[in-house]
């Protein structure tokens, strides 16, 4: 490789205290027309590094028709719905270490209208040939205001015996239109960093997976993204996403690559799709979270590659490991 000489001015811009801590989500709409597009590729079974699974197609089905529905709502919202905070908040959020959007403290009301216009979109493509789904969508209709308000709390702390299972994709969905609308608008240098990793420093949810992204100075560095605002944060790697210990950090993969082999082992080259995705697993708090690498697969998306990797969730569950972060589109019910 040929080593070109330096300039003095490019030494510095190549200090590593650039790297970016963190990366705000594109535009809302853009955002969740590429989760669409990767989900139907997910389930079309063009994703090599994941094997579908066929007993999920009628469940992933419905939640890319819960996707397409966010990204056109998130297309008509106006920067009135964004109900961004002034200037004066954005201030004191980061002289406090506080997440500016932070979604359990303040959440503008029209959350609850996209929710109904993101019922009523599945509904009328639902067009009666679903009743269970209807049922659901009726009983989330039903919910008082303060019950929506307790339900979006529950999902957001993530308090598994008081979430509805059936219903929570659907409020969940529509706090992510708005949240991940809201992030993008922000200025990336006016959030602060918080004191724990294990929540997003824009709106203090918890992150659904990580990934090891490639490209400029990201590369090789691994990223967890918020559930609700898409954001993507800054750990370093072999680190509890759980307890931020790394004493006992392992990793489980899907494939018999990872195990111990009499053969040659394989060189470690760059897009190797039997190594697009791991648990990494702690022993002290026997927690583990989904670890993606986009050099095996280059249009990685963290939040539904993980719904369509149950099988691995299964395979480390088995192995005595509890998830450390729910999905907020996938709830197993009662953990211990
Ligand atoms: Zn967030
Ligand atoms: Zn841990």
């Amino acid at each position: 490789m040929v080593q070109r000489i330096i300039e003095r001015g490019e030494i510095e811009s190549l200090d590593h205290t650039a790297l970016p801590r963190l990366h705000l989500p594109e535009a809302a709409a853009t955002l969740f027309t590429t989760r669409a597009a990767r989900l139907r590729d997910l389930v079309d079974g063009k994703v090599e590094g994941i094997a579908f699974n066929s007993a999920l197609a009628g469940y992933l089905g419905l939640i890319r028709d819960l996707i397409l529905a966010q990204a056109e709502i998130a297309k008509s919202l106006t920067d009135a719905d964004l109900d961004m905070p002034d200037q004066k908040s954005l201030d004191l959020a980061l002289d406090h270490m506080m997440p500016p959007l932070a979604a359990q403290l303040k959440r503008p009301p029209v959350w609850r209208t996209i929710l109904n216009r993101l019922i009523d979109k599945i509904a009328d493509e639902s067009n009666d040939a679903r009743p269970e789904l209807n049922a659901v969508l009726d009983s989330i209709r039903a919910l008082s205001e303060e019950d929506l308000e307790d339900q979006a709390n529950m999902i957001l702390a993530q308090r598994h015996e008081e979430v509805n299972p059936a219903q929570a994709p659907f409020i969940a969905a529509a706090l992510q239109v708005l949240w991940t609308a809201r992030a993008a608008k922000l200025n990336q240098q006016k959030v602060p960093m918080l004191e724990t990793f294990t929540l997003c420093p824009v709106c203090g949810s918890h992150p659904v997976a990580s990934l090891i992204r490639i490209g400029g100075q990201s590369q090789g560095y691994r990223y967890l993204t918020c559930g609700m605002c898409s954001s993507q944060w800054h750990m370093v790697r072999v680190k509890c996403v759980s307890c931020e210990q790394n004493g006992k950090i392992s990793y489980q993969g899907l494939d018999p690559i990872d195990a111990p082999s009499p053969a040659p082992a394989p060189v470690n080259k760059a897009n190797d799709p039997r190594k697009y995705v791991r648990a990494e697993t702690c022993g002290d708090c026997q927690c583990y979270t989904k670890i993606f690498n986009q050099e095996h697969d280059y249009n990685a998306e963290p939040f539904v590659d993980d719904l369509a990797t149950l099988t691995l969730d299964v395979l480390v569950s088995e192995l005595g490991f509890n998830r450390g972060n729910v999905n907020p589109f996938l709830w197993f019910g009662e953990t211990e």
